[in-house]
């Protein structure tokens, strides 16, 4: 087991995961969303798509077991572990500038997307677009009408969730700085997460 590593409430990381490897997102206080995104290493134009997964799986959420696919129709990751209740969000696109403009927050808020590119910045990355992300812990419920709604996770404090590299990706992380809807908890509070990458199975 390798170490483990603090993600600062707010901010992103871009981790390398060779094709056999795992990383765990460890929801350390339980209220933490981590959008989570995975791009090829040998070609970072294919990306991990909700859209896909979506179709492939022919359901909104994947599970524990379930593989998460590419632009391309690749199996990217697998679902290994989950020790959450399971809710997690393939709908809604990562948080940028112009959703905190919208709720009236200074210029200058962290967001998900910015924290896609900085990451990847700090790994020597770069790429134009910023792919929906899996977000996982997200609480995003669908009403028997079709209605959609934002609630605060039901993950618990030291819930993970285990991603096995089925291809050479380049995973990237950001703990949501969403503090103005309850999308990391009522109390609207950004926390820090937890992850570690994990070797072959
Ligand atoms: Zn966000």
């Amino acid at each position: 087991m390798t170490e483990l590593h603090r993600l600062e409430g707010g901010h992103g990381v871009a981790v390398p995961l060779d094709a056999g490897s795992a990383i765990e997102v460890v929801n350390t206080f339980g209220s933490q969303v981590v959008d989570t995104w995975a791009l090829g290493r040998s070609d970072p134009s294919e990306y991990l798509s909700m859209a896909q997964t979506r179709r492939m799986l022919w359901k909104l959420v994947p599970a524990l077991g379930d593989e998460l696919w590419s632009n391309r129709r690749a199996p990217m990751l697998s679902v290994e572990e989950d020790t959450s209740p399971g809710v997690h969000d393939t709908l809604f696109d990562s948080c940028d500038e112009w959703v905190y403009a919208s709720y009236g927050c200074p210029p200058g808020h962290r967001s998900c997307k910015a924290n896609f590119r900085e990451a990847l910045a700090a790994a020597g990355l770069e790429r134009d677009g910023v792919p929906a992300p899996f977000n996982l812990f997200m609480n995003v419920p669908v009403r028997a009408e079709l209605a959609l709604s934002l609630e605060p996770p039901v993950s618990r404090p030291g819930d993970l969730v285990r991603l096995r590299a089925l291809m050479d990706v380049t995973v990237v992380l950001s703990a949501c700085p969403m503090d103005v809807t309850p999308v990391n908890g009522p109390d609207l509070a950004v926390r820090d997460v937890h992850w570690r990458v994990v070797g072959p199975s």
